[in-house]
């Protein structure tokens, strides 16, 4: 067994709110999951991260393959032991950064080809290789290998690009299902893998709703909404998982890639949106960018330079017990990296404070 999905309770608007058993955790769904890029949540130590409540960590599939290398953190028990992470985590197909990040792509029906951004080195990704990438780093969630469509594509680029994901999907199941037992901690930790397949489809309605059908017949452990947040306006963002929520099952976790800013995690899960990622929070911490109850602050600017505040006086996270607005100022002013740390953990604090009081609010009885 994979996972399991209970709901407890689910709202008139479809918010759900569940418990996932992942093998290494369970999680209070819906959840938000910091993205650890190449084995660490930039700039915040794995303990931190307990201490802020996260129960779920990406991992992202191509930085891990080209450095450290699949087969070494295979070698040194997965990547869980590897991070010393000992929650769940989830791993990405490694798709999305080869599409963005690599150059001289050459796609074909078999996989990819394409140069590292490190070395300029030549890899090939088949769907098949993704899956046994992603055993290999033994996250409790794997991605099925998919093209994330760019925004905008025209419906003809829409449905060749959705041709390719399908076909992807099926041959990243089939191959998960052979060697799903291969995963370091089999036999060490009760449960297995999971596999989850992406919806695709581009801005199209109705290819959205084929992508999601075709995958509910393949039958994976959960379902992701993929190629959102690619810089389309927000209210397509909105009606794409609006299109394809209500057709997912209900039994399976939902999860939707890559979003979003703090009313946007809201607002999808108050929808039936289980779990979310987004490199927001921390991305923006480093350039100084703090979510607050009161808006967003721009940390560096001159107005805080003697600002004996808290980043956030609504926020009870360790950066706001303890520090001022004017010592994080002087902090990224002078560019020290405790600037990033302290940032980072207040803006994860905030993205997860947003999650728990969701939660809260999905367990309540109905008010009348
Ligand atoms: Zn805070």
């Amino acid at each position: 067994m994979g996972l399991t999905f209970n709901p407890i309770h689910t709202t008139d608007a479809g918010g759900r709110r569940a418990q996932l058993r992942l093998p290494h955790q369970t999680v209070e769904t819906p959840v938000f999951m910091p993205v650890g890029t190449a084995g660490t949540v930039k700039a915040v130590p794995q303990d931190t991260l307990e201490s802020l409540g996260a129960e779920i960590i990406l991992g992202n599939t191509y930085h891990l393959y080209l450095r450290p290398g699949h087969e070494a953190i295979r070698r040194m028990g997965g990547l869980h032991r590897f991070i010393s992470w000992p929650r769940a985590m989830l791993t990405d197909s490694g798709g999305f950064q080869v599409f963005s990040l690599s150059e001289l792509r050459n796609v074909t029906d078999e996989g990819v080809r394409f140069r590292s951004h490190l070395d300029g080195s030549s890899h090939f990704f088949t769907p098949e290789h993704s899956v046994d990438v992603q055993i290999a780093l033994g996250a409790d969630i794997a991605m099925a290998f998919d093209e994330c469509t760019e925004y905008p594509a025209d419906r003809a680029r829409a449905e060749e690009s959705l041709r390719l994901t399908m076909a992807w999907a099926r041959r990243s199941l089939e191959h998960f299902r052979m060697h799903q037992h291969e995963v370091s901690w089999h036999g060490e930790i009760a449960g297995s893998q999971s596999l989850f397949g992406i919806v695709q489809g581009g801005m199209y309605r109705d290819l959205r709703k084929e992508s999601a059908e075709r995958l509910i017949e393949m039958g994976f452990d959960g379902y992701a909404i993929g190629g959102l947040s690619v810089g389309e306006p927000r209210d397509l963002t909105l009606e794409m998982i609006s299109e394809v929520l209500p057709i997912l099952p209900a039994g399976k976790p939902r999860y939707v890639m890559g979003v979003g800013y703090p009313d946007e995690i809201e607002q999808y899960a108050r929808m039936g949106v289980d779990m979310m990622d987004c490199v927001l929070p921390t991305r923006a911490a480093r350039h100084g960018l703090l979510f607050t109850s009161e808006g967003r602050l721009t940390i560096k600017n001159r107005q805080f330079a003697e600002d004996q505040g808290p980043p956030d006086p609504a926020c009870d996270c360790m950066v706001c017990r303890r520090y001022t607005r004017a010592y994080l100022r002087h902090l990224m002013q002078a560019g020290e990296s405790l600037s990033a740390t302290l940032n980072t953990i207040h803006n994860l604090a905030y993205y997860l404070g947003i999650m728990r009081r969701v939660r809260a609010s999905l367990e309540a009885p109905k008010a009348n």
